[in-house]
């Protein structure tokens, strides 16, 4: 962990709005500071609300809402889920985490989204072979939203469990409808580096009932209706406190403005270092409205010896974090043995791509920092 240190300036830092104190000092007046009471209650509705599901239920993590839709997918040792080789460590784990076999697919050279072209070549040979994936998850990877109604085309004609992993994409819209709108399960995150945050903390959403009461007990330890412990399956210790979804309930009220500021952030770095020779930025499809949680940007072959690495030292050098795209699963060691359908896409963009400062606190000064030390970098070449 870094060091609280007011003059670094980091990729994504928490930002307060300012009810955030005021709903955690009610918390405290209730004394409701348990993983249970009325602001997770409050927190799951908003969700609710945010996403345009049915029900939601307020976890300890992303990664644990993925390890839940997993286990209520009823996904197990032998079968194979299907996903984006470019996610973070948390959007996959939980695969490992029930013994199930992950299989990683190339991305869209545009936004790292999961290459649906691809997608649907490998399922019509999987099915021809007898191994379609028990299921699929699609991550809207840097607050980038799948083309939904494609994926479930895809999901009637191959039967898979649709996963969204949104952990990014808080905020996010594609065609009118908030990111993960149609799939079987929505993961969201609320960790300190998102786009707004519970401090740790993260969510399970569903339009089915029945699976979020499940995810409910199974994440307070599966205690069967009994006055005594009584258990016929086991569960986890997943449930959000109290005192972190007041944080969610005030972070919320703001999360409007916090897409904006970033959405000016990314057309800030467009506009300065888009007019730089071999420099380009992600695209948002028709009908995406991304919530550019972190801006990419990419140095192409055409820099004359200017690399994402450079460029990452020199901001550094200014106490400036910055951070390569996520590094394709398919390429990481844990993952060695899992199977990969696709090209370089994923290595290429890994290779050349870097995640600038982009956090809505930042001033437009603080860009303005952060382009110049670039420009200066490639004049120097
Ligand atoms: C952050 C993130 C997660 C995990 O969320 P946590 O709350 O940190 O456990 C999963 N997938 C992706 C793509 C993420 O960025």
């Amino acid at each position: 962990m870094h060091q609280v240190n007011p003059n670094r300036m980091f990729l994504s830092s928490p930002h307060m709005g300012g009810a955030e104190r005021a709903l955690v000092e009610e918390v405290f007046a209730s004394n409701w500071i348990a993983p249970t009471g009325p602001m997770v209650t409050r927190f799951e509705e908003d969700l609710a609300r945010l996403t345009g599901t049915g029900h939601v239920a307020a976890l300890s993590s992303g990664t644990a809402a993925l390890h839940l839709a997993l286990r209520l997918s009823d996904v197990g040792p032998g079968d194979e889920v299907w996903g984006a080789t470019m996610t973070f460590i948390g959007g996959v784990a939980p695969i490992l985490y029930l013994g199930a076999k992950p299989v990683f697919l190339d991305v869209d050279p545009d936004d790292f989204l999961l290459d649906l072209d691809l997608l649907e070549t490998q399922l019509k040979t999987a099915r021809e072979r007898g191994t379609l994936p028990k299921a699929l998850i699609t991550t809207d990877i840097y607050g980038h939203v799948i083309d939904g109604s494609r994926v479930a085309a895809l999901r009637r004609e191959y039967g898979f469990v649709w996963i969204s992993d949104t952990a990014e994409a808080v905020g996010s819209y594609r065609d009118g409808q908030h990111a993960g709108k149609g799939a079987d399960f929505i993961i969201l995150s609320f960790n300190g580096n998102k786009i707004i945050t519970t401090s740790g903390g993260g969510a399970l959403a569903s339009d089915n009932a029945e699976a979020i009461d499940r995810a409910r007990f199974l994440s307070t330890q599966a205690r069967d209706p009994a006055a005594h412990y009584e258990h016929t399956t086991y569960g986890y210790n997943y449930r959000l406190s109290n005192v972190c979804a007041a944080i969610g309930v005030g972070q919320l009220q703001v999360l409007v403005q916090r897409v904006a500021r970033r959405r000016r952030i990314h057309s800030l770095y467009r506009e300065r270092l888009g007019a730089l020779p071999g420099f380009g930025f992600s695209g948002e499809a028709p009908g995406m409205q991304a919530n550019r949680w972190l801006t990419t940007v990419r140095i192409g072959p055409q820099t004359r010896g200017l690399d994402s690495e450079a460029i990452r030292l020199a901001l550094e050098a200014d106490n400036i974090e910055s951070r390569p795209l996520w590094k394709p699963m398919h390429l990481q060691p844990v993952f060695a043995d899992a199977s990969y359908f696709g090209g370089d896409v994923a290595a290429q963009a890994f290779a050349e791509g870097l995640c600038l400062p982009s956090g809505s606190s930042m001033s437009d000064n603080d860009v303005d920092r952060v382009c110049s030390i670039i420009e200066a970098l490639a004049r120097s070449r």
